[in-house]
């Protein structure tokens, strides 16, 4: 390069030499594994996925039940009761709750029973209490009732042995009730990765203190937050590092034992003081790449001693996109999910959207149900500064390379990043 001015004048719209969005995803999902399973408190586990099955260890239920309270009896005995012609019978105890009958019931006779609480043998169905009348020890039935009614079978939801839930299933509501049914206290799933988050820039300040002119807020840190724990994520915010190489490695040292992963952003451009790029560039462990996107071009992705390391430009635009195409994948392959992507939605843009030619631009929109269908409206300008349309936004339409103008009334594909029912 003869010409070391050819590097700033690098057009901005132009797609050469830069990585396609989807070889560059490739290239980092491809790099990231499962994060090795773990006994998790079955409380922690909300949420996570699986990485063993789930047997029933007995019966569910275990045991056979009434459904109601009255008197457990042998069905034949009652079989002609009507409320004219009164069956009688003599009762010989009480099935309780929680505890194993200690009366059978024979011929002539009827016990007692409570809701939930085991049948006693001998018994084969239940009178409610509405259908009889009690005077002392005896009890007079007035109704018949069928071989099996108002019990409930042992084994009915499942039978011991029987596999419950699959590896690779993500444990929500109805599964920690099924967990906590089989005994699993502490299921065996894949934890959910603590992500620490550094923003680099001789200009941030923290969003509690006054900028000075020139000062910038650290909004990316809290950006990443969110989205980290959003996602499922545990994030550790790890501050704002100078744009000092020494102080930026130390930083990131500092930080390896609790990390399963890293996020910066800020320093991976081409500038002297984009600090990420001097702590990696020649070690091997971090690569900086471009891609063809707009925002969020230069991009850096490595491991540090193993832990995946995601280098963020630094603008928050820039940072929201490369989170949504970068590390929410990574993330949810890090937790054993399968369905990594946004869903996808086809919308009708309201307004004309302008990207760089050779580069797939993701337009920040805001998608609304329209009849059968959607509609897309551009939030604002495509600047990779502009927080603003970011959070006016629910959707990113996908302007593709080699597309300039996408105009109103044109499909785009958008993906969506959250409800459109706001
Ligand atoms: P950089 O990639 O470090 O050159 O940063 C690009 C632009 O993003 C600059 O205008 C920075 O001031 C801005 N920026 C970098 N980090 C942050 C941050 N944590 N919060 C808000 N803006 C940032
Ligand atoms: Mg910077």
């Amino acid at each position: 390069m003869s010409e070391p001015a050819h590097e700033h004048a690098h057009d901005h719209d132009s797609g050469e030499g830069l990585l396609s969005v989807e070889d560059a995803r490739e290239r980092v999902l491809s790099r990231i594994e499962p994060l090795a399973p773990i006994a998790l408190p079955l409380y922690e586990a909300h949420g996570c996925v699986l990485a063993e099955d789930v047997v029933a260890d007995r019966d569910v239920p275990a045991f056979a039940s009434s459904a109601m309270d009255g008197f457990a009896v042998r069905s034949g005995e009652v079989a002609s009761a009507r409320p004219g012609e009164p069956v009688q019978l003599r009762i010989v105890g009480r099935a309780l709750i929680g505890q194993r009958p200690e009366t059978t019931v024979g011929g002539g006779e009827a016990v007692r029973i409570a809701t939930g609480a085991p049948i006693p043998a001998g018994a084969d169905t239940i009178v409610p209490i509405e259908n009889t009348e009690v005077s002392g020890e005896l009890v007079r039935v007035f109704a018949a009732s069928s071989e099996g009614k108002h019990i409930r079978p042992s084994g009915e939801d499942a039978r011991e042995g029987q596999t419950l839930l699959r590896a690779g299933r993500r444990i929500g509501a109805p599964e920690m009730g099924l967990l906590a049914t089989a005994g699993v206290s502490h299921p065996y799933v894949h934890p959910r990765p603590r992500v620490v988050v550094l923003s680099t820039g001789d200009e941030l300040v923290p969003p509690s203190q006054t900028p000075d002119y020139g000062q910038v807020r650290d909004s990316n840190a809290y950006l990443l937050f969110g989205a980290l724990r959003e996602v499922g994520a545990v994030p550790m915010l790890a501050g704002i590092v100078r744009d000092d190489v020494e102080t930026f490695r130390g930083a990131v040292f500092n930080h390896l034992v609790q990390a399963d992963a890293f996020v910066s952003s800020g320093g991976v451009s081409v500038g002297e003081r984009d600090v990420v790029k001097a702590a990696f560039s020649g070690r091997g462990d971090v690569e900086f790449f471009r891609v063809a996107m707009q925002p969020g071009m230069p991009q850096g992705f490595g491991h540090v001693e193993g832990k995946p390391y995601f280098g963020l430009p630094g603008n928050p635009v820039s940072v929201f996109v490369s989170f949504e195409v970068f590390i929410r994948p990574a993330v949810l392959k890090m937790m054993g999910r399968h369905q990594r992507f946004r869903p996808e939605v086809t919308a009708r843009l309201t307004d004309d959207v302008t990207g760089p030619q050779g580069k797939m631009q993701f337009a920040r929109v805001l998608v609304k149900q329209d009849g059968d269908g959607y509609t897309a409206t551009p939030t604002g300008g495509r600047g990779s500064n502009l927080i603003l349309t970011v959070s006016r936004a629910n959707g990113l339409a996908i302007v593709p390379p080699g597309v300039e103008t996408m105009s109103a009334g044109s499909e785009v594909r958008v993906w969506l990043f959250r409800s459109t029912d706001g």
